[in-house]
């Protein structure tokens, strides 16, 4: 089958003839429809996220489930699925505590490269070829743990429900489960790429009467006002935080996202919310990045700063509803895939994405 290799740190990524093995125990082959373009694979490609090399990457994906392995009986061939690629264990401490996305057995085989337990479904000539965050969904197929399997409703377009996988749960996920944003509330919402805009869709689900969207890029900032945000800002010129008092009979935002994960993002988050508000930090900075936020300030004004990874979502409960609320009209997803590349281009659909062209490039198989 074909996939895209990353053989080594700076890329490009190649197009090539690889082998996949069939399902084992507990596993699934997948065939796949789309795959999202997210910003996490390309910090594999800079080096920014260290994976083991050469792997296929690819990570937000859906697509039909083609056969299963011994024991599998949660999902069966023929159904469709969005790819999650954090399949929790079910019984470490964190999911006991009913928040499988920290939970410490799946990241760990996660920055390994594998499957669960070391294994790998790929290869070439007899060579092994890392996964990436389980899924490797810049491929024909993929071989995953069941658990990544999220079955959804068939008549749901496969195109959207990749991004569900990745970056509208990650987004939308932040806004609605993490931060719980309240109706009549003022967000600002820092970076309007695939996972900003869907923490903006959150926030207008939500009920937040003001949603501020701030980004450098004159295109992404138009598609968030088209989406639901109130007012927007370009943060290289204009003040922000100001912006988000004058909103506020001049206290400043209930809720700062940084979907951006650049530096000092977070501070500019912090310094938008008004006394005790919510900081969530959503964009994954590289390895090794600080946040520098005022300590004094810190113990003064009781804001909350905390992440959200995956949206902190359940992917069997949350992402069939989140695809729900799209086939029911209450969520704009279509807006999101910008632009559809064939394998073939997956460079091209990167290139895209960093020049800031596009809310999401999709893989269509
Ligand atoms: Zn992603
Ligand atoms: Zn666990």
């Amino acid at each position: 089958m074909r996939a895209a290799v990353l053989r080594e740190t700076g890329g490009p990524l190649t197009v090539e003839d690889v082998e996949l093995a069939a399902p084992g125990p507990g596993e699934v082959t997948v065939r796949l429809a789309a795959s999202g373009v997210c910003h996490s694979d390309w910090n594999v490609v800079t080096g920014a996220t260290s994976n083991p090399l050469p792997a296929v990457l690819g990570h937000e994906g859906a697509g039909v489930i083609e056969a299963v392995g011994a024991g599998v009986t949660d999902v069966a061939e023929g159904d469709h699925v969005i790819l999650s690629w954090l399949p929790s264990c079910g019984s470490c401490f964190y999911c006991v505590e009913g928040r499988g996305v920290l939970c410490e057995v799946a990241m760990a085989d996660m920055f390994a490269g594998t499957l669960p337990g070391g294994s790998l479904a790929l290869s070439q000539n007899g060579e092994p070829l890392y996964h990436y965050s389980y899924l490797s969904a810049f491929a024909e197929r993929c071989v995953v743990p069941a658990g990544c399997c999220v079955p959804i409703r068939r008549d749901a377009p496969l195109e959207v429900a990749a991004l569900v996988g990745c970056a509208v749960m990650t987004g939308l996920g932040a806004a609605v489960l993490r931060a719980r944003v309240a109706p009549g509330s003022a967000a600002v919402v820092f970076g309007a790429g695939g996972v900003g805009l869907s923490a903006i869709l959150g926030c207008k689900l939500a009920g937040a009467r003001s949603i501020v969207a701030a980004d450098p890029v004159a295109f992404k900032r138009e598609t968030a006002l088209r989406l639901g945000a109130t007012h927007a800002a370009d943060p290289t010129g204009e003040d922000v935080a100001a912006l988000a008092r004058e909103l506020t009979g001049g206290r400043g935002a209930d809720y700062a996202f940084d979907t951006a994960g650049a530096p000092g993002v977070v501070a500019q988050a912090y310094d938008a919310v008004r006394r005790g508000g919510t900081i969530v930090a959503v964009g994954l900075p590289p390895e090794g990045a600080t946040a520098d936020l005022p300590a004094p300030a810190l113990v003064r004004e009781e804001k909350v700063v905390t992440g959200s990874f995956y949206g902190s979502c359940r992917p069997h409960v949350d992402m069939p509803l989140v695809v729900d609320l799209y086939m029911e009209g209450r969520l704009d997803l279509d807006a999101l895939v910008s632009r559809t590349y064939p394998l073939e281009l997956v460079n091209e659909a990167f290139a895209a994405m960093n020049a800031g062209e596009v809310a999401r490039a999709v893989i269509r198989f």
